[in-house]
């Protein structure tokens, strides 16, 4: 007989029979019998309503399962497997995958057409649920389903768990105090980073980059396999990056500790004297793709070699007209490799001449975003137009180039002047 109230009937009026057949012919655990009428009222466990469903049949569950063949008495060993794998990733949050034997899917699916049900539950989602259950209970993390930290999937035929781990993002802004160094790692273009003669067995274009002087300190720290760094643009590699930094995403695959002292890795970092980083907070992965669409106003320091001596007031007078022209840039010859060629307006919004020595002149110029600054300065053999160096009639050549801010806090209006003094009091 059927123990306590029966809430609702497991199968429709007359199935009885066929059901009955089908488990003679097909001997199911209690489990696997319960799984057939997952969704039949609730409260009951997978376990209990097989009980239930047998009693009802007056049958008894098999030993031996045709459909799991023991696969659902192993649950609690694929809860430790996982619960081992855990322990290596910090995470709050995780997921449970499984993968299972395919002809034990085949099964499946062949009792599911015979028995014409609807109210099974794949064996596969059961697995999934009894095993988060139970490592939820003994390692205190929770199951989360849209965007676990970690997903451990079980071969549930090898006793091997694999693991998924979500990257860890991280936001701030960085300065470059150096010049020579490239904004990402730059692997030897000969040896792809396996190391040759002409990198010196380094692997690399660079000693260093922002990136690597960066990773350096947050990888020690979140025990990551691999990263990526996400600039908001990039400057020249021999170009400094000053002002309050340009902002970036900092990317950690694989992770091992996803909670950082941000901190305690900002000081670190900051003590390279290469590159110095502010504002250190966690970001996602949205964060990257507003960073990499987002285009500002710039201001730069540029020290500038005429070909001849130009008087003051001349020079004046070109950079005067530089900011009141429309310049019109074709995609400059230095970056024609990667970028489709076509025309581009932009204005230079602010100039000012900082000093004038013989040929060689200091500049500091605010543009729109999305400038070929050094093009507006030389003019890239006719490609740019009008140039600073038309406006003068010599030629001129970009000799420094310094980022002196980044403008994506304030949309506009915000005068060359009023950041000359920061700007000094921060190089
Ligand atoms: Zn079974
Ligand atoms: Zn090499």
């Amino acid at each position: 007989m059927v123990n306590g109230p029966v809430e609702s009937r497991l199968w429709e009026r007359g199935a009885e029979g066929s059901i009955r057949a089908s488990l003679e012919a097909k001997p199911l655990c209690e489990s696997c019998v319960g799984r057939l009428f997952a969704r039949v009222g609730t409260g009951l466990s997978n376990r209990e309503r097989g009980r239930r469903a047998l009693s009802e049949l007056r049958m008894k569950g098999a030993r031996s399962c045709w459909l799991c063949r023991g696969l659902v008495e192993e649950i609690p060993t694929f809860a430790a497997l996982v619960i081992d794998e855990l322990a290596r990733w910090q995470s709050e949050t995780f997921l449970v995958g499984c993968r299972v034997d395919p002809d034990l899917l085949e099964r499946e699916e062949i009792l599911w057409a015979e028995l014409g049900l609807h109210t099974y539950e794949p064996i596969k989602a059961e697995i999934n649920r009894e095993v988060g259950k139970i490592v939820e209970a003994e390692v205190g993390r929770t199951v989360e389903f849209n965007r676990p930290e970690v997903t451990a999937v079980v071969d549930t035929t090898m006793d091997h768990v694999t693991v998924q781990v979500a990257p860890i993002y991280v936001y701030g802004r960085y300065r470059k105090l150096v010049r020579g160094i490239p904004q990402t790692r730059w692997p030897c273009r000969r040896c792809r980073g396996r190391g040759c003669e002409t990198c010196g067995f380094t692997g690399r274009m660079y000693e260093t980059s922002v990136e690597e002087v960066i990773a350096e300190e947050v990888m020690k720290d979140a025990e990551g396999q691999d990263h990526s760094f996400h600039g908001m643009g990039r400057e020249d590699i021999d170009a400094l990056m000053l002002g309050k930094g340009r902002p970036f995403v900092f990317e950690v695959r694989k992770p091992g500790r996803r909670s950082l002292d941000l901190p305690s890795i900002q000081k670190r970092i900051n003590l390279s004297g290469s590159v110095e980083v502010h504002q250190l907070r966690p970001s996602s992965k949205e964060e990257v793709v507003t960073l990499k669409e987002r285009m500002c106003e710039k201001s730069y320091r540029i020290q500038v070699r005429l070909d001849e001596e130009v008087p003051l007031q001349k020079v004046n007078e070109a950079v005067e007209a530089l900011t009141a022209s429309e310049i019109v840039q074709r995609t400059p010859t230095r970056v024609a490799h990667r970028r489709a060629d076509r025309e581009r307006e932009r204005r230079v919004l602010e100039a000012e001449v900082v000093a004038l020595r013989g040929s060689t002149l200091e500049l500091r110029l605010r543009t729109e975003a999305g400038t070929y600054v050094k093009e507006a300065i030389h003019g890239d053999e006719g490609r740019t137009r009008p140039s600073l160096a038309t406006l003068l009639g010599t030629k001129a050549a970009v000799v420094e180039l310094d980022v002196l801010e980044i403008h994506d806090e304030d949309a506009h209006g915000e005068s060359l002047e009023g950041d000359t003094a920061k700007d000094q009091a921060e190089v």
